[in-house]
């Protein structure tokens, strides 16, 4: 009797013990804070505006009142601000009336007045008994698919974009925001951001950059939602869903890769080109970087990527001017191949500063690249490589000079030659590199080792370590 009491204690103090370590872990211990259960995402987020979303049924209305709607396509907008559920313009399908709406529900009470079907400061929409919610910026586009509910508002008078806050309210913009549970955004940002056909441990290494993503986004978000673009990571819904990378993110699920305590700042690309690069180059200027586990890291492990091989591109006598603004393009310094400024010629002729503004379009539009023009010597400026690599994109398309590893010459007759090799920024993990490394042998954690050396991995809000 006494032996089981005693027996019974310890298993008490054992308990006590096992608590109080818990406590402490979660309270001191300088581990990642645990995943949210659940993101919300701004929707079709490269666009400065939404005018409009369709949706197409079956779906059903969570809020603000609840009804099931069978069938059809619907026209979401805003008015007046509210949001205004209505049908779809005649000069779209006549098939799709709001003629599927019960007529006795309060949401339809309105519809043979006014044609609105309904009007809500917000409304909440979700897929029916577990189905996908189908949205589109056009009628008869390639919907694509949303797990958990989408709520539509107007857009606030200010909103922020890569071009910094712009005044989108009075064009009568809605605001869609898709609450969804972490797992399902994890696998969508893998499937958005990788090739299904990569090898699993690739996929398990993308699946461990996107948890590091939302980790570091969760804990500097000023706004109450992410952007579904590059900005932060790509996420297309469900569309983007693959078996393969659903298995990859739940065997690495709320893995963070961690330096210095905290979560890293993560980059990657489809494909460096034989040598990977630090994040400086985006500045222009090489110097002793703040991210001491982003250096160039010669990787010939992307040589089966379809962009490994050198690229040639060339525009005739004329129309990089006609389409830029900018003359005499010239590369004056570089780092391993990655050019880091750029001279170019302002066509500025007869132009007041403000005119070069506007009409230069391409210098001002383009994320911002120069300093504003100076009368005294406004001819020539300079960009960064990475600025000017951007600018390429916008003109002329991103397959055009796919990589910041590139190179310029001028022909005699006025043409531009441009010879590149690889795809995207070159800078951190290098996704057919990882790819390659996979085949090889290698595990996700060799993988991300070697494109984050001194790195380790934990999981978010567990105090146990994965080294
Ligand atoms: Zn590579």
């Amino acid at each position: 009797m006494v032996r089981a009491r005693r027996s019974t204690l310890a298993i008490i103090f054992v308990l006590l013990d096992f608590c109080s370590l818990l406590v402490y872990c979660l309270l001191c211990c300088p581990c990642a804070q645990a995943l949210p259960s659940r993101v919300r995402v701004k929707l079709f987020s490269s666009h400065e505006a939404l005018p409009e979303i369709y949706v197409s049924a079956p779906f059903q209305i969570v809020s603000p009142v609840q009804q099931h709607i069978s069938a059809g396509v619907f026209r979401i907008a805003t008015a007046g601000g509210v949001v205004v559920v209505g049908p779809l313009p005649a000069s779209h399908s006549p098939s799709h009336s709001p003629s599927h709406l019960p007529s006795r529900s309060p949401a339809a009470a309105s519809v043979s007045q006014k044609r609105a079907i309904l009007r809500a400061r917000q409304l909440v929409l979700s897929g029916i008994s577990g189905q996908l919610l189908h949205l589109s910026l056009q009628p008869r586009e390639a919907p694509r698919l949303y797990r958990g509910n989408v709520s539509f508002s107007p857009a606030s008078s200010r909103t922020s974009s890569l071009r910094g806050n712009i005044c989108v309210g009075d064009r009568g913009a809605v605001l869609a925001v898709n609450e969804v549970d972490t797992r399902s955004y994890l696998i969508s940002c893998v499937g958005s951001e990788a090739l299904a056909s990569f090898a699993p441990e690739a996929l398990k290494a993308q699946a461990v950059i996107s948890t590091t993503l939302l980790e570091r986004s969760a804990g500097r978000k000023s706004s109450d939602y992410l952007l579904d673009n590059t900005t932060e990571q790509s996420y297309l819904g469900a569309t983007a869903e693959r078996p393969e990378v659903r298995n990859a993110v739940d065997k690495v699920f709320g893995q963070v890769l961690f330096y210095d305590g905290r979560p890293i700042e993560v980059f990657f690309c489809s494909t460096c080109g034989g040598m990977s690069s630090r994040p400086d180059v985006f500045g222009g200027v090489i110097k002793d970087s703040a991210y001491p586990y982003l250096r160039e890291q010669v990787c010939n492990y992307c040589r089966n990527s379809p962009f490994f091989k050198i690229l040639k591109s060339s525009l005739k006598p004329g129309v990089f001017a006609a389409a830029t603004g900018l003359r005499g393009v010239k590369i004056v310094s570089s780092h391993l191949g990655r050019p880091c400024q750029v001279d170019v010629d302002v066509d500025v002729s007869g132009q007041s500063t403000d005119d070069v503004a506007q009409n230069g379009r391409k210098i001002s539009a383009t994320a911002g690249f120069l300093p504003p023009v100076d009368r005294a010597r406004r001819s020539k400026q300079s960009m960064t490589g990475y600025d000017f690599w951007l600018l390429l994109g916008k003109d002329f398309g991103f397959g055009f000079v796919p990589s910041t590893f590139y190179s310029i010459e001028e022909q005699k007759d006025g043409s531009l030659s441009f010879l590149s090799k690889g795809s995207g920024h070159g800078v951190g993990l290098c996704q057919w590199g990882a790819d390659g490394m996979a085949r090889a042998g290698r595990g996700y954690k060799e993988i991300l080792q070697f494109y984050f050396p001194g790195t380790n991995l934990k999981v978010a809000g567990a105090p146990s370590l994965y080294h």
